[in-house]
């Protein structure tokens, strides 16, 4: 099968431009290049990817370097995997150089698959991420599946490429579910199997992979798919997520993506994941995730605000209050509560804190105070306090209205002292 045809309809002009340079600067250099992995699989099912993964069989780095000259695109190398990134507007060239060794046997190999291609594939998680094509121009577009990954694709299943890949690397667990979900396709009945027996096997990850991969679910469109079919599947509990596959979390994460930038969204669900948690439940979590210090801090909050919510639920609370009550703590960890709060008046005051009261400055400050005779101390710092109050409870709006309340304080404060 050839997909040259495929390829001019699938990739924008400036990608097939450089492609297809690529392609020749290969040749002349003497290398072979193919496109592999998850592009392949979404220019078969014709899903826009323009995160183009290349295995090179030569020399990855100095291919690299050189369309890097030409197209004047951002280079980043890493010589120790013999891998380079090519950043060019909005999208990216991953190019590797083939992992594995040439063997001059003959006949000892299927089909027409270069060795050297045929090792770095058969390294990938399932066989819909091992497929390619060649970019070499003596065979432009001709198709390599060694694994069957079309059929695959076809009956819509995820499927391993052998028995031992979850005990290889358990991290496909997250990965499988991850494609099962986002596609809508079904977990091959082997892999299905073998996906649980393996399941602990993510004993062996380290925190930052794991969290990784969370963080990767987390960039889907619909998280909770995946998050509820690992919880069904137990994979969450292996994890030190013991939270119930239900509708909270769909619900929750649909709020949290409705209310928010997408830059917040990672930490957000984070943060919703683990309210069901009680205190020492997330603390392993943060340490088998190995958590940021900053994302901790918001996690742990979450669940110190949400053993305080019941002193938010009265009406008709002062802001000033409200913003004395939430002021110190995490941002993230205010807005969480805010998506879970189930009673209206208290994600009222949430928001209205994130949204306005945090931002409320007095215009006067220390500086001023000073210079109207207040000396710096613990009394000054109760004037602000009550200025910035009054401010919050609108009995303060202009400069003029603070300075007055400033005086007034400072006159009762000198009668007491006279006293
Ligand atoms: P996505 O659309 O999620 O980016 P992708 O297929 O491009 O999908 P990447 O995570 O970018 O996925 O990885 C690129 C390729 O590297 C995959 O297609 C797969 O072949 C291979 N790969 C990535 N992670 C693993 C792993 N843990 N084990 C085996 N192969 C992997
Ligand atoms: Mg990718």
């Amino acid at each position: 099968m050839n997909l040259a045809w495929q390829i001019e309809q699938y990739f924008p002009e400036h990608i097939l431009e450089l492609v297809k340079d690529i392609s020749k600067q290969a040749d002349e250099m003497g290398q072979r290049v193919y496109l592999v992995g998850g592009v392949v699989r979404d220019l078969l099912l014709g899903y826009a990817n323009f995160d183009l993964d290349l295995v090179v069989e030569g020399d990855a780095l100095a291919l690299a370097r050189q369309i890097a000259e030409t197209h004047q695109a951002k280079l980043i190398i890493h010589p120790r995997f013999g891998t380079a990134k090519l950043s060019y507007g909005d999208f990216t060239f991953d190019m590797a150089t083939a992992r594995g060794e040439t063997y001059a046997c003959s006949g000892a190999l299927p089909t027409v698959v270069p060795s050297v291609l045929n090792d770095d594939l058969i390294r990938r998680d399932f066989s819909v991420n091992a497929m390619a094509v060649s970019l070499s121009l003596n065979n432009y577009g001709d198709f390599i599946d060694p694994h069957k990954g079309k059929d695959d694709l076809e009956r819509r299943l995820i499927h391993v490429l052998h028995n031992e890949s979850f005990r290889d690397d358990a991290t496909r667990i997250l990965r499988a579910i991850r494609y099962e979900q986002r596609l809508n396709f079904k977990l091959e009945a082997r892999t299905a199997q073998l996906l649980g027996r393996d399941i602990p096997m993510l004993d062996t990850i380290s925190g930052d992979r794991l969290r990784h991969e969370l963080e990767l679910i987390f960039r889907e469109k619909c998280p909770e798919l995946a998050i509820n079919r690992l919880s069904e599947l137990g994979a969450l509990q292996r994890i030190k997520l013991p939270i119930k596959a239900n509708g909270w979390i769909a619900e929750k994460f649909d709020k949290a993506r409705r209310l928010n930038k997408p830059r917040q969204l990672l930490s957000l669900y984070f943060c919703l994941l683990i309210y069901p948690l009680d205190e020492k439940g997330n603390e392993q979590l943060l340490y088998r995730l190995k958590i940021s210090k900053r994302l901790s801090r918001a996690m742990r909050d979450t669940l110190l605000l949400k053993a305080k919510l019941f002193l938010l639920d009265e009406p008709h609370m002062k802001p000033g209050d409200i913003y004395y009550l939430l002021d110190e703590y995490d941002p993230l960890a205010i807005q969480t509560n805010a998506i879970t709060s189930e009673l209206t008046v208290t994600s009222h005051y949430l928001q209205l804190f994130l949204a306005k009261l945090r931002n409320v400055k007095t215009s006067l400050s220390g500086e001023d105070l000073k210079e109207m005779g207040i000396a710096p101390g613990p009394a000054m710092g109760s004037i602000l306090q009550i200025l910035h109050r009054a401010k919050l409870d609108g009995e303060v709006n202009t400069e003029a209205d603070e300075r007055k309340l400033v005086l007034l304080l400072k006159s009762s404060d000198d009668h007491s002292a006279i006293e």
